[in-house]
């Protein structure tokens, strides 16, 4: 069995895209939590909070990480913005997988949330302006990034140069 690949970073960071595109490239399963979550109990991001909280939230979205990495097999998993919040679930997938963070500047991700913003139905969690927002998570977060990755790739190049960019670090040797 290989090991768990594990996609992290902010919201819009693309670990949905580039995890998708990953997995075909391998022939892996892919999982996403986010997208777990939400077929799971029928519910959106923001009906969630609304009816348990972020705690609920953050409970729920850290079994499913459990689960999935737990149920075996050749997969890339992609996570949710906080799932390095909790220490436990930053040495879990640093333990079981390789994880890959997948860095942008604030500004980037803005600008790709803003694009498609109903592709994005979580609730604010400051209600500012989300460029705003964006900056400060990152700021708060971005120590629990590199403290759980074992690589951090440049996720403002495009989809395909990020997976190439993993496949690399994945396997030096095939590198073409
Ligand atoms: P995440 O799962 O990290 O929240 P997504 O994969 O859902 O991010 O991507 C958020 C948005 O940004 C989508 O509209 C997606 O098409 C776009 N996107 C993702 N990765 C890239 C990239 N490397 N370059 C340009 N746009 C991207
Ligand atoms: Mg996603």
């Amino acid at each position: 069995m290989t090991q768990p690949i594990f996609m992290i970073g902010a919201r819009g960071c693309g670990k949905t895209t580039v995890g998708r595109e990953l997995a075909r490239a391998l022939g892996f399963q892919f999982t996403d939590t986010d997208l777990i979550l939400l077929q799971s109990t029928g519910l959106s991001v923001a009906q969630i909070v609304e009816q348990e909280g972020w705690a609920g939230f953050r409970t729920r979205e850290s079994d499913i990480l459990h689960e999935s990495a737990n149920a075996g097999g050749s997969q890339v998993i992609a996570t949710g913005g906080g799932i390095v919040l909790s220490e436990t679930n930053r040495r879990f997938m640093r333990a079981v997988g390789t994880v890959f963070y997948l860095y942008a500047p604030a500004d980037v991700l803005a600008q790709r949330l803003e694009a498609v913003p109903e592709e994005d139905q979580r609730p604010s969690l400051t209600g500012r302006p989300i460029a705003e927002e964006i900056t400060e998570i990152l700021l708060a977060r971005e120590a629990l990034y590199q403290d759980a990755a074992h690589y951090v790739l440049d996720a403002s190049l495009p989809p395909p140069d990020v997976v190439s960019a993993i496949m690399q670090r994945l396997c030096p040797c095939a590198a073409g």
